[in-house]
């Protein structure tokens, strides 16, 4: 039983997405994941999109309202599930000036460019809050050197001044959600997940330009 899970498994119902067999039990099983794509085909309808269910796992995900924080987190149960044990999130920062967006594949094309078979970090949070799937949470990351295995890697868009160079906590207050969404729908899919860090934590660097233990993001794990 998960209490995260429970309590998207009771929005969805008070949403008008019934479960049937099994109600809000905590446990994402198929019931659960058929009402989060009905609830976010109806999301997407409503939005004036087409539904995407078959490219969900690229869909931008908005992420600074409380409905924005549901589809998160169903989005999150979505993706497919690490087999691995994951015991850690590690949040960094892209490292590039204030204000600047960069999207996933330019991000994946700096570090396919370094030698890497992908984007090193498991999910990239834009400037407006909407996270977006990167590598697959199956396979390990590239994020943190001798820390990989155990470790979901995040990664906010910003986290230098407009110089280029100097570091600076640029995180956006839709960032700011977005990240605390991200983070509580992982522990919800991992429940073994008993630390949050930052890249600075393991090596001599700014990344992600501000101390995660001084941030509401660590008192997430207890
Ligand atoms: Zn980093």
């Amino acid at each position: 039983m998960n209490k995260t899970v429970q309590s998207l498994q009771r929005r969805l119902i008070a949403l008008g997405f019934p479960l049937p067999k099994y109600g809000a039990d905590g446990d994402p099983g198929g019931e659960t994941i058929a009402a989060v794509n009905a609830a976010l085909d109806e999301i997407e309808k409503l939005r004036g999109v087409k539904p995407s269910s078959q490219q969900r796992n690229n869909a931008p995900l908005k992420s600074s309202t409380p409905q924005a924080a549901a589809i998160t987190s169903m989005v999150i149960l979505q993706q497919p599930k690490a087999s691995r044990p994951i015991k850690e999130i590690v949040v960094h920062c892209t490292a590039t000036p204030e204000g600047r967006d960069v999207s996933v594949d330019t991000i994946r094309s700096w570090h396919v460019g370094q030698g890497w078979k992908d984007i090193g970090y498991h999910y990239v949070v834009m400037l407006d809050g909407t996270v977006e799937p990167g590598r697959p949470e199956e396979q390990i990351g590239s994020h943190v050197a001798g820390h990989n295995t155990g470790t979901l890697g995040i990664v906010y868009v910003g986290g230098v001044s407009k110089d280029g160079k100097t570091p600076k906590d640029t995180r956006t207050p839709a960032q700011k959600a977005a990240l605390m969404d991200l983070t509580r729908a992982l522990i919800a899919k991992y429940p073994t997940i008993k630390k949050v860090t930052g890249h600075n934590q393991y090596s001599a660097k700014a990344c992600p330009s501000f101390d995660v233990r001084k941030d509401p993001l660590s008192s997430l794990v207890d």
